[in-house]
């Protein structure tokens, strides 16, 4: 059996152009195999070009009032809550998440375009008092130029959409090259501001490898700041590169996050934060849960309670509102997946549940995977300290809330961490002592906001944070202006 599918095109400069060589890749569903698209392979003619166009407009949109950008914001947010649905269906096939969570995931688009729109009339600077008299000081945003937005599979439409209207509101232009294995979300992002009549060259998009793409925009001289969110090993050769020109990057790397169940916790509540956010987007999420340190005394009892709802959970294709887990990625993320099946093993952890890729008819197909919980984990073990970005949940016990603490501090990520417990005074230790960038109360680990700042500490990033305010700092150059009205040469410091 031929299969035929539609060929897709960058946008650059306004257009909606091939690659310059012609060359496509094709976008497959994780979960059949079924071909989706013909998406195009650029390389670097392609990212010059779109470089050049955002270079080109960026005078002309620096110099359009933020209120006016925010505008443009306004109507996109509207846009995509229109093709929330189409949009949502296109992502699911082509990443596997459940349709519920895809629509999510093109909610925080809607939610982060209203919010960037807001900012166009707010960007708050500084105004202070100079220590001279007739002086006026303050302080004023400045954008940063052309900005390259790298961004992975995970979340298609939310991440582009994350960095993107950040970067716009500010006064930047924007070039986005989204992962190869998600560019139809992506796509459909950049169409809503095309379709609402963003000025040509103001954002890009130009699909392709991370080495034929992502590397050239982030090493190109006319490439002011890099945001970039993926894997460690990625995210370090991009700060590389980018130091060498020093250039700004922000980096949201990987999650080894935790949740803490205490003994007087909620353990109904707990099962069902633990479900949700270890095996929510296949556990394929930076913030998933994916270590359980609990208290001795629940210990048996939410084992038992969590074995009994892992294995019912119901795997399939995410557009059958069914099903609960939907594939991995790809075959080779569930290879890799696969692998700390025997790393756990070779190190003394049991396997509870799962640890297994699915064998029942359809699923054969498609790249999914049982939904697996480790016990006997020790802190030091490979499967408590690497990020796994699977349906893989490791529990670890301990006696007390400072040992909980010290252990899910003890990782070289720090995304986010949560606490189940009724103690008002085990609560306020946790949001004391957790060096997370995020902390959650009886709640799991994912599910973050776009109006507070996200990302997380340690090998988690390199301290900037996305949405929220933290955006903006990224996103923005600060100009001090001293205004000196007194008509005659004062100096500061020194005049006293
Ligand atoms: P990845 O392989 O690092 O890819 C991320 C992006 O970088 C993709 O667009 C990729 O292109 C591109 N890329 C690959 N190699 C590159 C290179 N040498 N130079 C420049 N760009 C390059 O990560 P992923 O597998 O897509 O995503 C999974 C990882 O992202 C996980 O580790 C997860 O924790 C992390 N993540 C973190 C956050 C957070 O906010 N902390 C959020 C979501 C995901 P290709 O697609 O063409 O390879
Ligand atoms: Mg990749």
């Amino acid at each position: 059996m031929s299969e035929t599918a539609q060929t897709y095109r960058n946008y650059i400069g306004g257009e909606w152009v091939a690659a310059a060589d012609g060359r496509t890749t094709e976008n497959r569903d994780p979960a059949t195999g079924a071909l989706l698209g013909h998406f195009p392979r650029s390389s670097q003619v392609d990212v010059d070009r779109a470089v050049a166009a955002a270079k080109t407009a960026f005078e002309g949109w620096r110099r359009t009032p933020a209120p006016k950008r925010g505008e443009i914001l306004y109507r996109v947010g509207a846009l995509l809550a229109e093709r929330k649905e189409e949009i949502a269906r296109i992502l699911t096939s082509e990443m596997g998440k459940v349709l519920v969570e895809a629509r999510g995931d093109v909610q925080e688009a809607i939610d982060m375009a209203y919010y960037m729109a807001g900012e166009g009339r707010r960007l708050f600077g500084a105004v202070v008092p100079s220590e001279l008299p007739n002086k006026a000081a303050y302080g004023v945003r400045d954008p940063l130029g052309v900005i390259a937005c790298v961004t992975p599979w995970n979340f298609p439409t939310a991440i582009p959409s994350w960095k993107s209207m950040a970067a716009l509101i500010a006064g930047n232009t924007v070039v986005l090259k989204p992962a190869t294995d998600t560019p139809h979300s992506a796509l459909k992002l950049v169409e809503a501001f095309a379709d609402v009549g963003l000025p040509p060259g103001v954002l890009n998009l130009v699909m392709g490898s991370g080495s034929e793409v992502g590397m050239p925009l982030v090493q190109h001289p006319d490439v002011a700041g890099i945001s970039f969110t993926g894997s460690s090993e990625v995210g370090r050769e991009v700060n590389v590169e980018a130091a060498r020109a020093f250039k700004r990057v922000t980096l949201e790397l990987g999650g080894k996050n935790a949740i803490l169940v205490m003994d007087d916790a909620d353990l109904d509540l707990a099962v069902e934060g633990i479900l949700w956010s270890a095996f929510g987007t296949t556990g394929q999420r930076c913030t998933a849960c994916s270590r359980l340190i609990v208290q001795k005394g629940v210990r048996r009892e939410l084992e038992e309670r969590l074995v009994e709802r892992a294995r019912a959970l119901r795997l399939g294709h995410g557009l059958d509102e069914q099903t609960q887990v939907g594939p991995l990625i790809n075959t080779g993320q569930r290879e890799r997946v696969h692998s700390y099946m025997q790393v756990a093993r070779d190190e003394g952890a049991r396997i509870l549940a799962g640890g297994e890729m699915a064998t029942e008819g359809d699923l054969t197909k498609g790249a999914f995977y049982t939904p697996t919980l480790l016990t006997d984990v020790k802190p030091g073990m490979r499967v408590a300290q690497e990020e796994i970005f699977g349906p893989v949940l490791s529990i670890i016990e301990v006696e007390t809330l400072d040992e909980a603490i010290a252990v899910n501090n003890d990782t070289r990520y720090g995304l986010s961490s949560a606490i189940f417990t009724r103690d008002v005074n085990s609560a306020q230790v946790a949001m004391r002592d957790l060096t997370t960038g995020i902390v959650y109360i009886n709640a799991g680990t994912i599910g973050a906001e776009i109006q507070l700042p996200f990302g997380g500490t340690r090998g988690t990033g390199n301290g900037h944070r996305e949405a929220g305010l933290g955006a903006l700092e990224f996103f923005t150059e600060w100009k001090a202006i001293y205004v000196d009205y007194s008509g005659r040469l004062q100096r500061a410091q020194i005049d006293a």
